[in-house]
């Protein structure tokens, strides 16, 4: 699950409890979204990841129009598909003074549908990459959301620490 503009993806630090982030976040721990998707199914995997993450109290997604949203989520074209090789997910951002502008996660249906991805394996990734939206790194540990080929794991408690620990962290500054 690629990442792209910055340096995120590379980062790896021992995290035993807090899932690693990265030097960007956005001001606020919320931020607005639109679904961009046509296919119901992509839709629904990308509503129920952003359920389950404002389930857990760290951040706060929230609904707004196309021209007002801060993130845009959607699947991959096939020329994003190809680009994307074999990552099945994608977060690509644009920072200033190291708080997002804009972030744009993609979903890699053609590679989910080639691998047999199940629903509750899409919205894993679908999770992964709203963790790298809200600025969080890799865990080297498998038992993380944020693990960087995880299929399985939905988000962990070392994920909503990191995320916690993001917004009480200013911008700039890694964990
Ligand atoms: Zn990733």
């Amino acid at each position: 699950m690629g990442l792209f503009v910055s340096q995120i993806g590379g980062i790896v630090a021992s995290a035993a409890t807090t899932t690693p982030f990265g030097a960007q976040r956005f001001a606020k721990d919320h931020a607005t979204y639109v679904i961009t998707t046509k296919s119901d199914y992509y839709k629904s995997i990308w509503r129920s990841a952003i359920d389950a993450w404002n389930a857990t109290g760290a951040f706060k997604f929230k609904t707004s129009s196309a021209s007002k949203a801060q993130i845009t989520l959607g699947i991959a074209s096939k020329r994003e598909s190809k680009k994307m090789g074999n990552d099945v997910g994608l977060t690509e951002f644009w920072a200033r003074d190291n708080y997002f502008v804009s972030v744009n996660s993609l979903l890699n249906a053609r590679l989910i549908k080639e691998y047999d991805y199940s629903r509750s394996d899409a919205i894993h990734v679908a999770e992964h990459e709203l963790g790298h939206a809200m600025g969080l790194a890799h865990n080297p540990s498998t038992k993380s959301v944020m693990y960087y080929r995880n299929r399985a794991v939905g988000i962990q408690k070392v994920d909503i620490n990191g995320v916690k620990a993001r917004y009480q962290t200013p911008a700039g500054q890694t964990n």
